[in-house]
């Protein structure tokens, strides 16, 4: 029987366009210091939402920091000096966003505490709606879908420098539109946003440049792709040996090669960090990472998820392994 500890509501709020308009009226009259936060590792989505929002804050005249430390292949995104390093406490009366943030624990950039007002965006279904205001909506392609909405509702006249960054996030929490979150409004919003000037050839081709120590890497995990579960799951792994010094920032798509395996419902990268392993998942036909991840004390979404591991890559694999074999039984048994 699986552990069910976690918060997991995969429904959205029928209202959630009046709050964000709230959201918008409060912010357009906030005085004080705005701060975007989002999660620990900034995705493209993290990333592109919070550029986005903060650029359309800039254009009201707001005071907006954006303590964000992304990947490098994602730094493009970003002018010279627009993020900042980590901030150790909020300045007085900040109004604090915090964007694609599935649980607290996972917020990076400043402390939640503190804050005038919190208002939290996202579309993680494991998100318990913290904060003052909360729109969270797991229908939604990614957290993007919902800056969009938010920034319509700002009333700010859209840009390619606002749009592009937005673009992006849905862009890469859609894989380029590849993903079973796809739906027609992720395609409308993209569209809505294309017309603004963004260059989508560039963006979707920068998207994908990885630096050169980025090959080696992937050569190097890939030769360890395992198989179990008749072929049901797939697996690989990235050891702290196999990454030596070059940069493994850029390796978040590899459980995306490995994903295709033929057969495969289970994807499964693990990644040794110092003395942790991040797990990520992805899975197809019914199967749930998200319920993979939940056991494993993570979360995400119902097709990609993610958790940290304590202890060594042998434990990992053990209780990855495990967990997975679990939700394959379930699986096998509620599809009858
Ligand atoms: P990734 O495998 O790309 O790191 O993450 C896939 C999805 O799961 C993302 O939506 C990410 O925010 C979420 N996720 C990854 N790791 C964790 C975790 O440790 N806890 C929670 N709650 N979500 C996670
Ligand atoms: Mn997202």
């Amino acid at each position: 029987m699986a552990r069910m500890s976690s918060f997991v509501d995969n429904r959205g709020d029928a209202a959630y366009a009046e709050v964000l308009a709230e959201m918008a009226a409060r912010a357009k009259a906030w005085h004080g210091p705005v701060v975007v936060v989002a999660h620990v590792d900034p995705d493209g989505d993290a990333l592109g939402s919070s550029l986005a929002l903060a650029r359309a804050l800039v254009t009201l005249g707001k005071d907006v920091t954006l303590p964000l430390s992304p990947a490098s292949f994602l730094q493009f995104l970003a002018e010279p000096g627009e993020l900042s390093g980590p901030l150790e406490t909020l300045p007085n009366d900040t109004l604090l966003f915090v964007l694609d943030v599935g649980e607290p624990k996972r917020a990076a950039g400043a402390p939640l505490e503190g804050a005038a007002a919190l208002f939290n965006i996202d579309h993680h279904g494991t998100n318990s709606r913290f904060g003052d205001l909360a729109v969270v909506e797991p229908g939604k392609a990614a957290t993007a879908v919902l800056i969009k909405e938010l920034i319509d509702a700002l009333g700010v006249v859209w840009t390619p420098a606002i749009a592009t960054p937005c673009l992006a996030g849905i862009l890469m929490d859609t894989g380029n539109f590849r993903f079973g979150n796809t739906n027609k409004e992720a395609l409308t919003v993209a569209g809505d946003l294309l017309e603004t000037g963004v260059a989508l050839g560039e963006l979707t081709d920068r998207l994908q440049w990885r630096h050169p120590s980025y090959f080696a890497l992937l050569g190097k995990v890939m030769s360890t792709v395992k198989f179990g579960y008749d072929g049901r799951l797939v697996y690989a792994k990235l050891t702290n040996e196999m990454r030596g010094d070059s940069a493994d920032d850029d390796s978040d798509d590899f459980v995306g090669v490995i994903r295709y395996a033929e057969g495969a419902e289970v994807a499964v990268l693990l990644k040794e960090r110092g003395d942790v392993v991040k797990a990520s998942v992805r899975t197809r036909a019914g199967v749930s990472a998200q319920r993979i991840c939940l056991e494993l004390g993570g979360g995400g979404h119902v097709a990609a998820a993610g958790a940290t591991l304590p202890g060594t890559m042998a434990e990992a694999e053990a209780k990855v392994l495990a967990a997975v074999g679990a939700e394959l039984e379930r699986e096998a048994v509620t599809s009858g």
